[in-house]
């Protein structure tokens, strides 16, 4: 499970001290998944960098699965993002030289050689997101969604235990809507079949409600959402 006690970030600017988290509290079981909502600069990226180790925060603490990551050492704490944690951004970076399959593996390339299971796992993913005739298309070939299908079957190869999405809906326009809601039921079923823990940064109420939770960043304070009059 992920339990998450108090995480508060301060940054230190020329300004001064701002603070931009003062209570994120919550806990997700194996399966379940979370939205987080906010105005843009509420500190919803902040909160995914600290939950994915990329940057600690001011105070407060969570452990993942039963261990903190907070105060491992820089190879340990790469180690732990590495094999626990997969993320999905808005701005995928798959490499542009690389086929579909290849991309899915890169998470392996760090270990050395890819095992032939690995391999099948990999394409297992792309046939389960709708891609098992695009196993060889480069980058360039494809279209965004299914760019970012390719994304999140590399987020899912080391079997992690967590994942985290960026406002991956970001970038995708409009057209490709109803398409994007299939692929993101696809990767809700998977999660919980495979109970791993989702978190999903997104502004797309109609995604959002169809996660186990809805919070809303605050003020620094991650809190049920408040109903507002239009
Ligand atoms: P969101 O993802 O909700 O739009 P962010 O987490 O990116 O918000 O940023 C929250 C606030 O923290 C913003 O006001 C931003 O300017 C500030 N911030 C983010 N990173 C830094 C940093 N490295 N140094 C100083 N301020 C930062
Ligand atoms: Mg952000």
């Amino acid at each position: 499970m992920l339990d998450v006690r108090k995480i508060a970030k301060d940054y230190s600017t020329r300004g001064g001290t701002i603070a931009v988290l003062e209570d994120c509290t919550f806990q997700l079981q194996p399966g379940e998944s979370l939205a987080v909502v906010g105005p843009s600069g509420s500190g919803k990226s902040t909160l995914l960098n600290i939950l994915g180790t990329l940057e600690p925060p001011t105070s407060g603490t969570f452990e993942l699965d039963g261990v903190s990551p907070l105060g491992l050492g820089e190879n340990e704490s790469a180690a732990f993002r590495r094999n626990r944690i997969g993320f999905i951004f808005q701005d995928h970076h798959l490499l542009p030289q690389c086929g579909a399959l290849e991309n899915v593996l890169i998470p392996f390339l760090a270990d050395g050689a890819v095992s032939e299971s690995q391999k099948s796992y990999a394409g297992e993913l792309l046939r389960r997101f709708g891609l098992g005739d695009r196993l060889d298309h480069r980058p360039g070939e494809l279209s965004g969604g299914e760019r970012q299908r390719v994304a999140i079957a590399r987020a899912l190869v080391r079997r992690p235990g967590l994942i985290l999405a960026d406002e991956p809906t970001g970038n995708l326009d409009r057209t490709t809507a109803g398409t994007i809601a299939e692929l993101f039921q696809t990767l809700l079923d998977h999660s919980k079949e495979n109970g791993i823990m989702l978190i999903l940064v997104t502004h797309d109420r109609e995604l959002a409600s169809r996660m186990h939770f809805v919070r809303e960043l605050d003020r620094g304070i991650l809190r049920e959402p408040q109903e507002r009059t239009p």
